[in-house]
């Protein structure tokens, strides 16, 4: 036996193994097998070349456990006692780099170069075995031994087939890894798409390749969709997906799926499962993908990403930036194609998609570039349209409203001068349009934003003179000033184009938008903001032209159905808030009484 110290330069790299560089101690799972598949694949590699002896041994690994401990096992390549003194012992010293030295060119496939792995089974074991027999011709096997100290044993050992087998001698405070379900488990997460057939107990549990390794060419609509079910069990079927296949400048193997979004989607969810080389390394992938394409789903497969990636790591590596910007090339290419080719599908996907599109023209340029035309809305009257379709059919001015405005008389009047008006459901429409609007000269104004000229029928206009000089206009204008006697709110008085319509509240556009867009971000503060308001009194109505003989009769009647010309008007349009919808209701249930007792 030889007794030998582990060549490091600190004597307390165990410690710091096992408390910085890996987060959880699962990932001991994902190392060994990782080590042990590395082996495997040198197998095949050096049969290919020749240099390894084809003796029918089929390359798998094997993993056993009992009360005590955790055996994984490979048909590998093995090592020498050399050569475990060199790899092993040497901690740091990486076997994968001076392989992967001698064959350049199969080095994406070899999946440590770290050096390290190894000494993540410390982060579970007390004491961990290895035995193992090399491959090479007359090899003597070797049986070392180390308790994670910087002290080792080393001896030959009786092994006669090519291979390895490490033995984890499980400490008590980690007895919950040999409970064969949770092993099965994290097994599953971290090695199920492993290259070479991982049997548990005897059962394989990695019978699935990974789609993202055919080519898209290769690959049917079922597969797709069968794929997904494997990586999310419960989740509905995907919308449709983007085959990702880079060689250069860095290599990336994916599949980015759309999700159907349901009531409650938890944005927050991790979406995206990050491999290197087949193994598994997070779920966390939302680093490298910019924010709008984070609801994505799928699995992503990158031998440039390093193993043991941490979070600022990832932001600010410049190999996970072009990352993220090929991948939202490719996103906007497959969404483009999508509304060119299957338009009746884009508009049935819009509600899941919407977000990913109006999210990534605002924050991302180079996506909004060709994402622009990509956005869509449904019309007043049901139609769907893009901005250029808009404004083709319709002018440069694009109105919108919300859904709650579609109801409106105002909304009414629009129609009947043929304008259609986009419906804009989405709380981020505010910061869209403003965005549009500094881009391209287009503008955009919700229907009582202000007054078109459409709205008016100036031919109806009341010019005749009273006995004072003054226009019915000009009377009711002073009129509801001093009635509803409120300085915040301006009068305006005009011949509006229906009758039926006593008059609306015109809202500024550019403060309203503010408003709303404070609401989505600082909720608390969006109160104090307040937008002009302007109530337009419309002289063609036939209840606002008996406001004038009304109040000659009953003053306070006139003075409350004004106001609840106002109240009315406010609540249509959605913007009767606060204490406002009290007043309102105490004076119409008084307006009720006022009735039932006249009749
Ligand atoms: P890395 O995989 O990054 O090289 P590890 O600490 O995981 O670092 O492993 C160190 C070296 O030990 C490997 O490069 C390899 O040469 C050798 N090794 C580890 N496990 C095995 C195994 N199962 N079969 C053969 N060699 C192994
Ligand atoms: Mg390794």
């Amino acid at each position: 036996m030889v007794k030998g110290a582990l060549k490091i330069h600190s004597q307390n790299i165990l410690p710091i193994i096992k408390k910085w560089l890996y987060s959880e101690k699962e990932i001991f799972i994902r190392e060994l097998v990782s080590n042990a598949c590395d082996a495997l694949l040198k197998v095949k590699i050096l049969q290919e070349k020749g240099q390894c002896l084809e003796d029918g041994e089929e390359l798998r690994i094997d993993i056993h456990l009992d009360d005590k401990t955790i055996v994984i096992s490979d048909t590998g390549l093995g090592m020498t006692a050399e050569e475990v003194e060199k790899y092993i012992a040497q901690i740091a010293f990486s076997g994968a780099e001076e392989f992967v030295a001698l064959y350049e060119k199969d080095k994406d496939q070899i999946i440590g170069h770290f050096g390290l792995g190894f000494y993540s089974s410390y982060m579970v074991a007390d004491l961990v075995d290895i035995d193992t027999l090399s491959y090479k011709v007359g090899s003597e096997g070797a049986f070392w031994s180390c308790d994670g100290s910087t002290e080792y044993d080393m001896e030959t050992s009786s092994r006669k087939a090519r291979g390895t087998s490490i033995t984890l001698h499980v400490g008590t405070e980690h007895k919950e890894m040999l409970d064969k379900a949770h092993f099965k488990k994290l097994l599953l997460q971290y090695c199920q798409f492993m290259p070479f057939p991982i049997y548990l107990e005897g059962e394989c549990i990695n019978k699935k390749e990974p789609l993202w390794i055919k080519s898209a060419l290769d690959c049917q609509a079922e597969e797709y969709k069968d794929f997904f079910k494997t990586l999310y069990p419960n989740d509905l079927e995907p919308l449709f997906w983007v085959h990702l296949n880079v060689d250069y400048p860095f290599n990336l193997k994916g599949i980015l799926y759309f999700p159907r979004l349901t009531a409650g989607h938890n944005f927050k969810d991790k979406q995206i499962y990050l491999f290197c080389n087949r193994v598994f390394v997070s779920d966390g992938a939302a680093e490298l993908l910019p924010e709008y394409l984070s609801i994505l789903k799928g699995a992503l497969d990158s031998p440039d990403l390093p193993l043991n990636v941490s979070r600022s790591m990832l932001q600010t590596d410049k190999t996970v930036r072009q990352l993220g910007a090929h991948i939202s090339r490719k996103v906007v290419e497959r969404l483009v194609v999508f509304y060119e080719q299957e338009k009746e599908g884009y508009l049935e996907a819009w509600p899941h998609i919407e977000i990913i599109i109006k999210l990534g023209v605002l924050q991302d340029e180079k996506f909004a570039e060709k994402a622009e035309s990509l956005l869509v809305w449904k019309t007043s009257k049901g139609s769907w349209v893009s901005l250029k379709e808009y404004q083709e059919r319709f002018g440069d001015k694009i109105f919108y409203a919300s859904d709650s405005h579609v109801s409106s008389e105002l909304l009414e009047l629009f129609h009947a001068k043929g304008k259609e008006i986009l419906l804009s459901e989405s709380a981020i429409d505010g910061s869209l349009f403003s965005y549009l609007e500094n881009k391209a000269s287009l503008h955009f104004q919700r229907l009582d934003g202000a007054l078109d000229e459409m709205l008016l029928d100036n031919d109806r206009e009341k010019t005749l003179l009273d006995d004072k000089g003054q226009t019915f206009g000009a009377r009711l204008g002073l009129f509801a000033k001093e009635k509803l006697g409120r300085s915040d709110l301006q009068i305006e008085v005009k011949s509006l184009a229906s009758d039926s319509l006593p008059g609306f509240v015109l809202i500024n556009e550019q403060e309203r938008r503010m408003r709303d867009y404070m609401a989505l971000h600082q909720a608390e503060k969006a109160h104090h903001f307040k937008p002009q308001k302007t109530l337009v009194l419309n002289t063609n109505s036939p209840l606002i032209q008996s406001l004038d003989s009304l109040d000659s009769k009953d003053p306070l009647l006139a003075k409350e159905i004004l106001e609840q010309v106002f109240y009315l008007s406010l609540l249509s349009q959605k913007e009767l808030q606060g204490e406002e919808v009290g007043v309102f209701v105490k004076q119409q249930s008084m307006l009720l009484e006022k009735l039932t007792s006249r009749l």
